[in-house]
C-alpha cells in the first residue's frame, strides 16, 4: 500500500492538462484550468511523423466515430468491448479498467470516447506526463463520478512514484495519504468514486507488470487494412462533403500505410490541392500527384522512412545497426523511430528487428532500387 506525502505547498490540481477536453456531459465537468500543452516540435523530415507528433486538432476530432457502429475495423477489439459494455450497462456498474496499446493514429483515443458514449458516462482526458506528482493524481481522481472513464493516454509514462498509487486506486478505489510530517504525521484514507481507467500505451514494454495486470482487457490495436481504410476515407469525404471518385479514395488509403488519423490528414490535403489544381475534384492521378507532392511514395513511405533504410544501406552496409545509432544518422528522436516508423517498417518487411539491431531485408534494398547484400546494385532512389 502507497503511502503519499500531502504537499500543503502546492495544491491539488482538480483538473489535469486535459489533451482535449472529452466530456461527454460537457455542463457537468468544470472547464481545463490550465492551458493545453504546446505540441512538441516536430523533429526530422518525416511527414508521417510531424502528422502524428501534434495532438489531435478540432477538426480532427470533429471526424471521430461515436458510436462502435461508426467505428470501422479492429473487429476483435470492438467485440470484446461491446460485451464489456453490454454487461456494465445491465449490471449498472462501472466498467472494468482496459489498456488499449498500438501504434499512434490508430483509434485508441477514438475508442475511450466511445466507451464514454456507449456508456453515457463522462470522459476525463489527460496524458501520463502530465501526472507528475501523487497529488495530480489524487486531483484527477476525486474530481471523477461513479463510473466516470479516466483516460491517460501514453501511461507508460507516468513516473513510478505515482504509478504506485493508481495500483489501490484501481483496485479498491481508494488513495492513502500520509498529511503532515514528524510527530504529528497521520495517515488519511481518500475514498475515490468507482470509475475507469482506460489506459492508452504506444510501448506496450515499457508498462510494469504490476500496472498491466491491473487491467481486466489489454488489446492491441493493429494497423488497418485498405478496405477499411477505404472505407474511413470515404467516411471522412462525406463529412467533409468532399468530391472524390473510387480511384482517387484508393489512392489516399493505399498511401495512408494503414493508419486512419493519416488517411484523415492525407484526405485534408489533397482536398487543398484539387481546389487548387483540379476544379475541386479527387481522382486517383490528383491524389497521387498531391501525395507526391508530400513526398509520400504509393507504398505509404515518407521521407524519413527512406532516409532511414538508405542510411541502413548505405552507411551500416544493411545492418545490424542500434536504433539510437540510426535516430543520430537520420536526425530523428529514437522514440519516433521506435513508435512510428519502425512498426511500419517491420510490418511490410523492409526491416527487420534482431538482438544485434536493425537490419535491412531485401525488400528494404528493392525500395531503394538495390539489390541486396552481395547483389548487383541498380539506382539510388
Ligand atoms: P490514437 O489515440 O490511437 O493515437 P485516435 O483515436 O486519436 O488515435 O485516432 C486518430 C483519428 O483517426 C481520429 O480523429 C479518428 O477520426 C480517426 N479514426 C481512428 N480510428 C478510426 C476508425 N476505426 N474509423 C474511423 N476513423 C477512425
Amino acid at each position: 500500500m502507497g503511502i503519499w506525502i500531502f504537499d500543503f505547498g502546492s495544491p491539488i490540481k482538480p483538473y489535469l492538462t486535459p489533451l482535449e477536453t472529452a466530456d461527454v456531459n460537457p455542463s457537468k465537468i468544470p472547464p481545463p484550468k490550465s492551458a493545453i500543452s504546446p505540441a512538441p516540435p516536430a523533429t526530422g523530415l518525416g511527414y508521417i511523423s510531424s502528422t502524428l507528433a501534434v495532438p489531435v486538432s478540432p477538426a480532427e476530432a470533429a471526424l471521430r466515430p461515436l458510436s462502435f457502429a461508426d467505428f470501422a475495423g479492429q473487429q476483435k477489439t470492438v467485440d470484446r468491448l461491446k460485451i464489456m459494455v453490454g454487461a456494465a450497462k445491465k449490471r449498472g456498474d462501472a466498467l472494468n479498467h482496459i489498456l488499449f496499446s498500438g501504434p499512434p493514429g490508430l483509434g485508441k483515443t477514438t475508442l475511450a470516447f466511445i466507451l464514454g458514449h456507449e456508456l453515457g458516462r463522462n470522459v476525463r482526458v489527460t496524458s501520463g506526463p502530465v501526472i507528475e506528482k501523487a497529488g495530480d493524481l489524487a486531483g484527477l481522481l476525486t474530481n471523477l463520478e461513479e463510473g466516470d472513464l479516466l483516460f491517460i493516454d501514453e501511461i507508460h509514462r507516468i513516473p513510478k512514484t505515482v504509478e504506485e498509487y493508481l495500483y489501490s486506486a484501481m483496485e479498491d478505489f481508494r488513495l492513502d495519504i500520509m498529511i503532515d510530517q514528524g510527530p504529528n504525521a497521520r495517515s488519511v484514507r481518500l475514498s475515490i468514486p468507482k470509475f475507469t481507467l482506460v489506459g492508452a500505451t504506444t510501448r506496450s514494454g515499457l508498462l510494469t507488470a504490476p500496472l498491466r495486470s491491473r487491467f481486466t482487457l489489454q488489446t492491441r490495436l493493429d494497423y488497418y487494412d485498405a478496405a477499411t481504410l477505404l472505407g474511413i476515407v470515404r467516411r471522412t469525404c462525406g463529412l467533409l462533403q468532399i468530391g472524390i471518385d473510387d480511384d482517387g479514395a484508393q489512392e489516399i488509403a493505399a498511401r495512408a500505410r494503414g493508419t486512419p488519423r493519416i488517411a484523415n490528414n492525407l484526405v485534408n490535403f489533397v482536398r487543398d490541392y484539387a481546389q487548387e489544381k483540379a476544379q475541386g475534384k479527387i481522382t486517383r492521378p490528383v491524389a497521387a500527384a498531391a501525395l507526391e507532392m508530400l513526398e509520400i511514395d504509393a507504398r505509404g513511405l515518407d521521407e524519413m522512412d527512406k532516409r532511414l533504410l538508405r542510411v541502413l544501406a548505405e552507411n551500416y552496409a544493411g545492418g545490424p545497426a542500434g536504433v539510437n545509432t540510426l535516430a543520430v544518422a537520420v536526425g530523428e528522436e529514437p522514440d519516433t523511430l521506435e513508435e512510428v516508423h519502425e512498426p511500419f517498417l517491420i510490418l511490410e518487411g523492409y526491416v527487420q528487428r534482431t538482438p544485434q539491431g536493425r537490419m535491412l531485408t531485401p525488400k528494404g534494398y528493392a525500395a531503394l532500387g538495390l539489390k541486396a547484400k552481395g547483389g548487383e546494385q541498380g539506382s539510388l532512389l
